[in-house]
């Protein structure tokens, strides 16, 4: 390291330095950590002084952008990464694309993407090659500004890239509003607690851009163990000390002789039509129907075994119920709670949903605790779907139905079914039972098995009478009968009634429950068959 200069020295030795190549550029690779192969580099600028020695871009960068310079060091930059691209092209090297570094400063500058653009056809470079790395911050002239730079670039063909995302505050809406395609998040910003705050941040980015389908580098990644979280939540592509420093570049071009290349992919494809970005919009249409009409859903990963919860809405917290606030359920994976048995028909139905690409269900029991209600077991009835693939990783979307109360009801009502079946085969007895609040009717399995009543009526009676088991001159006086219990107008309440359009005279018999109060609570049902002989 040289002797900082000042101000005034670096201003002297400015045109020198671009003139003289005293200001070029180092290489840092971008890594896959999953597998190791290198999809890409980034351009850092340095300046070693004849005499003073080497200068950081913390020291004369900002010298530079106060003094309107950074444009002319930058596309000395740009230019000098294209020399490079032309020379490993013209020798039969294959390059990965560089990414330059474009300051805010240069966003201010009218005719800058054309000069970038005027430099990449003189050394005919394609375009694949040249990545643009904008900070975040450059959004701080205004979002039109940079918008329509973006754009600009797009129309070139370059990829343009968000550097230093997370430093600022509104990192997540200038991901939702800038069009970039891929995320640079820095490690150094969010770093110490990879488990606590910072890790909560990392994750709830890396899980957005998973969802607008953009991909994520990890930079200033230093040590195995980030680079092992980074990958544990989605994130593969790394740049850093950990593989290796910014390096000179014929030392980089040894590297890219070396090492395997791959392209750089977007952590998920969407399937379908869904749009995922507006799933982040919050005054968007698909989030509205997220959160207010699909009822509870879900939406999550799962790769190898393995899921994760990306969101869910509120009517999935509601749903699932125990207190349970939204962050302990987005920490939790889909199946907490499963045993082995339940956890393998989930999965089960997920590698059904893969392969059919329709909606498959299933009805899972699990323990679920909260700090509030404790440990209690919940069965959830799954509706689940596949919305997006890439190779290793699948993106469900699941709407889920708390059942417990029906198939505790049930089960029970199983059992005294089970044991009066034997009875009721002779005897030719139907039985239900009508929850007065909720309207919802059970049947036992004989009304199930001869009348083809559902396992549930929701509004009883009207379905039953629509389906014609209530014929229609019997309805009004049948709804009379369920509003007088409604009511406990009365206790008890009987008559014969001729069911189906076969008109097969029973004998329908209620008596009502009621709670403490004596307020109406379940009213149960019965119907025998009019043997020959009873009175009408
Ligand atoms: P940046 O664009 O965020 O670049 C990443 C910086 O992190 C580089 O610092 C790099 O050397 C450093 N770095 C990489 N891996 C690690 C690591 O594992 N640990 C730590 N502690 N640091 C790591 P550098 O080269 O000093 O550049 C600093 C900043 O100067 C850059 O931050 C960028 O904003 C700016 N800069 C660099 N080159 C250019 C350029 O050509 N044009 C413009 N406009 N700005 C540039
Ligand atoms: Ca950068
Ligand atoms: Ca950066």
């Amino acid at each position: 390291m040289g002797k900082v200069m000042s101000e005034q020295e670096l201003l002297a030795c400015f045109d020198d330095a671009i003139a003289f190549g005293h200001i070029f550029v180092t290489y840092q690779p971008k890594i896959n950590h999953s597998t190791g192969r290198m999809i890409g580099a980034e351009a850092l600028m340095r300046w070693t002084h004849p005499v003073y020695g080497m200068q950081y871009p913390a020291d004369f960068i900002p010298v530079l952008e106060k003094n309107d310079l950074i444009y002319r060091a930058d596309l000395a930059v740009f230019e000098s990464v294209c020399s490079f691209l032309r020379k490993s092209l013209d020798e039969g090297l294959k390059p990965v694309p560089i990414s330059v570094n474009m300051s805010r400063y240069d966003i201010y500058r009218k005719n800058y993407v054309d000069e970038i653009e005027k430099l990449r056809i003189k050394y005919d470079i394609p375009v694949k090659y040249l990545h643009v790395e904008v900070t975040e911050t450059s959004a701080i002239g205004g979002m039109e500004l940079v918008s329509s730079v973006l754009k600009r670039l797009h129309e070139f063909g370059y990829v343009v890239e968000m550097d230093d995302f997370g430093s600022g505050y509104s990192s997540l809406n200038v991901l939702k509003d800038l069009a970039v395609d891929v995320i640079k998040l820095d490690m150094r910003f969010l770093s110490g607690n990879i488990g606590g705050r910072g890790g909560t941040i990392i994750s709830a980015i890396v899980q957005m851009a998973k969802w607008l389908g953009t991909p994520v580098i990890a930079e200033g990644v230093e040590t195995m163990e980030q680079a092992d979280y980074m990958k544990s939540i989605g994130c593969r592509y790394v740049q850093g000390y950990l593989y290796s420093k910014p390096v000179p570049a014929d030392e980089f071009r040894v590297k890219m002789e070396q090492l395997e290349h791959e392209p750089m992919k977007a952590a998920m494809d969407l399937l379908g039509k869904m749009d995922a970005g507006k799933f982040w919009d919050p005054t968007s249409m698909e989030t509205l129907i997220f959160n207010n009409f699909v009822g509870g859903a879900v939406i999550f990963t799962y790769q190898s075994g393995k899921a994760e919860i990306l969101r869910v809405n509120k009517k999935y917290v509601k749903e699932l119920g125990m207190n349970m606030i939204e962050q302990e359920i987005l920490d939790s994976d889909p199946w907490v709670g499963m045993d082995d048995e339940n956890r393998k028909k989930y999965e089960e139905t997920l590698l059904r949903a893969i392969d059919s690409g329709d909606e498959e269900v299933c009805e899972t029991w699990r323990t679920i605790c909260s700090k509030i209600c404790g440990e209690d077991m919940i069965c959830i009835r799954s509706f689940i779907r596949l919305i997006g693939r890439t190779e290793e990783q699948y993106l469900f979307y699941a709407m889920v139905q708390n059942i417990t109360a029906e198939k505790k009801r049930y089960d029970e009502l199983f059992e005294s079914e089970r044991r009066l079946r034997y009875g009721f085969e002779h005897a030719n007895v139907y039985a239900w039972e009508v929850d007065i609040a909720t309207r919802d009717m059970r049947p036992c399995f004989r009304c199930m098995r001869d009348l083809n009543v559902p396992p549930i009526v929701h509004n009883y009676p009207e379905p039953l009478i629509e389906s014609g088991v209530f014929p229609p001159d019997y309805a009004d006086m049948y709804r009379e009968w369920m509003r007088k219990i409604e009511h406990g107008e009365v206790d008890q309440i009987e008559g014969i009634i001729p069911l189906t359009v076969g008109r097969i005279p029973f004998h329908v018999r209620y008596t009502l429950e009621r709670d403490e109060n004596g307020k109406p609570l379940k009213a149960f049902g019965s119907a025998t068959l009019v043997v020959d002989g009873e009175d009408k």
